[in-house]
C-alpha cells in the first residue's frame, strides 16, 4: 500500500479529535510500554501529556544517550538562491514578494565555502528556491561536484524531484535530502500555495517515496509548525515516517520541527506552539522512535535551544545565513526568514560542551 492510500485512510478531523481525547491514563500507559504505538504517540502529543513533561524529559533523554550517546551533530545552511516560481504564504522567497532575485555563480559559492569552512564546518545544507529555469538539475550537479571536495556530508533542501533525478544526484555525494510536507491538511495547504508547482500536494507528499526508491541515505520530514494544529499535523508525520521505515528500511531518518518565523511579507500563524509544547513534540518523537534523528534550527530562540540540546536533539545549526551570498558575497540580499538564535557556531559548540555533550563537525566519510 502507498503512503497516499494509507494517507487518505486517516481523516484530519477525527485523528485530532482523538488526540484531544486521549487521557492522563493514556499517557502513564504509553510511558510504560517498551514498544509503543501511533495511539500512544498521540498520547504523548495529546494536551492530557503536559502534566507529564518532566518524566518524558528524563526518558526522552536516556533514550536519546542510549542510541546516540553525548553528541550533537553541528551543521549550516548555504543557501544558493531566492528565485522561486511558487507563491507560499509563509516564504520571504514567495514570487509575490516583489525584491531583487539572485543565484550564486561558481564563483560566489566558493567565496561562501571559504567563510563556512573557516567556522568550522564540514556537514553542509543546500538550500534553493523552486525555479527550475536557472536552479535544476543541471545546476545541482554542477554545485554538487564544486563543493564535494570541501565538505564530507552534503545535504539539500530544494524543489522535489523526481526518482531518476535523485538517482543521478546521489552518486555525486549527495547524502540527505530535506522534504518537509509544511502541512498535511489539504485545504489549508492549498490555501498556503496557491501557485506554482508547489501546489500539487500529492507530488509532495510522494516525495519522500520517490527518494527511498532512489536510494538516499537519509532525508527529512516534518511540518511547518503555525499553519495549522501542530498536533495533527505532528501525528501525520509519524503516520508517514513510520510508513517509511517499513518501507524503505535501508534509509535513515531525520524529523524537524520549524516555527513560522518574521519574513519580509509576514504571515502570522494560524496556530502557536509555546517552547513547553515544542519540548513535549521533542520527546514525544523520542520516545516514540529511538533511532530517528531530531534536528533543531537557528529559527529557535536562544532560550529553547539551549534547554532542548539535552533532551533529544541530536544536530543543530549555528551561525547561519538565510540569504544567498549571506556568509560573504551578498549579505544584504533578501532571506528567507529572520533567524532567532544570532550566536556564532563557537559559542554554540561551547554550550554543547558545557552541559556534558561533543558537538560533532563531521559525521562520517563516504569511501568510494
Ligand atoms: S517555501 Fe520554498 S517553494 Fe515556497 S516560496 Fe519559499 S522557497 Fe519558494
Amino acid at each position: 500500500m502507498s503512503f497516499k492510500e494509507i494517507f487518505e485512510q486517516h481523516k484530519w478531523d477525527e485523528v485530532k479529535e482523538s488526540i484531544y481525547q486521549k487521557t492522563a491514563a493514556d499517557v502513564g500507559n504509553a510511558l510504560l510500554k517498551q514498544k509503543r504505538t501511533l495511539e500512544d504517540f498521540k498520547a504523548l502529543i495529546s494536551p492530557a501529556a503536559a502534566a507529564y513533561l518532566e518524566p518524558m524529559a528524563q526518558l526522552s533523554q536516556k533514550l536519546t544517550q542510549k542510541r546516540f550517546g553525548k553528541t550533537v551533530q553541528m551543521y549550516i545552511p548555504l543557501y544558493l538562491s531566492n528565485e522561486c516560481t511558487n507563491i507560499c504564504t509563509y516564504c520571504g522567497f514567495s514570487l509575490d514578494n516583489k525584491v531583487r532575485r539572485r543565484t550564486l555563480s561558481e564563483d560566489e559559492i566558493l567565496q561562501e565555502i571559504a567563510v563556512i569552512k573557516a567556522l568550522g564546518y564540514d556537514h553542509v545544507l543546500l538550500v534553493t528556491g523552486e525555479a527550475n529555469q536557472t536552479v535544476h538539475v543541471g545546476y545541482f550537479k554542477k554545485v554538487l561536484k564544486l563543493i564535494r571536495p570541501h565538505f564530507s556530508m552534503i545535504s539539500l533542501e530544494v524543489q522535489p524531484l523526481d526518482t531518476d533525478e535523485y538517482a543521478e544526484l546521489i552518486p555525486l555525494g549527495l547524502n540527505t535530502v530535506l522534504v518537509y510536507q509544511e502541512t498535511y491538511h489539504q485545504e489549508d495547504y492549498r490555501k498556503h500555495h496557491p501557485k506554482g508547482k508547489k501546489s500539487n500536494f500529492n507530488y509532495r507528499l510522494e516525495t519522500p517515496d520517490r527518494l527511498g526508491k532512489a536510494g538516499i541515505h537519509k532525508m527529512g520530514l516534518g511540518v511547518l509548525i503555525g499553519l495549522e494544529d501542530w498536533r495533527t499535523d505532528s501525528f501525520f508525520t509519524a503516520l508517514h515516517l513510520d510508513y517509511l521505515e517499513k518501507t524503505y528500511w535501508q534509509t535513515r531518518y531525520s524529523l524537524s520541527f520549524p516555527r513560522l518565523r518574521p519574513f519580509s511579507g509576514g504571515l502570522e500563524p494560524k496556530v502557536e506552539m509555546t517552547d513547553r509544547e515544542l519540548v513535549q513534540l521533542i520527546c514525544a518523537y523520542r520516545i516514540m522512535n529511538e533511532e530517528v534523528e531530531l534536528s533543531l534550527s537557528t529559527r529557535e530562540s536562544e532560550k529553547s535551544r539551549n534547554h532542548c540540546i539535552a533532551l533529544g536533539i541530536t544536530s543543530i545549526s549555528a551561525g547561519s545565513k538565510t540569504n544567498p551570498g549571506g556568509y560573504s558575497v551578498a549579505p544584504e540580499s533578501l532571506e528567507q526568514f529572520e533567524i532567532s538564535d544570532e550566536r556564532t557556531p563557537a559559542q554554540i559548540a561551547e554550550l554543547i560542551r558545557s552541559k556534558g555533550y561533543e558537538p560533532v563537525w563531521k559525521d562520517w566519510d563516504r569511501f568510494m
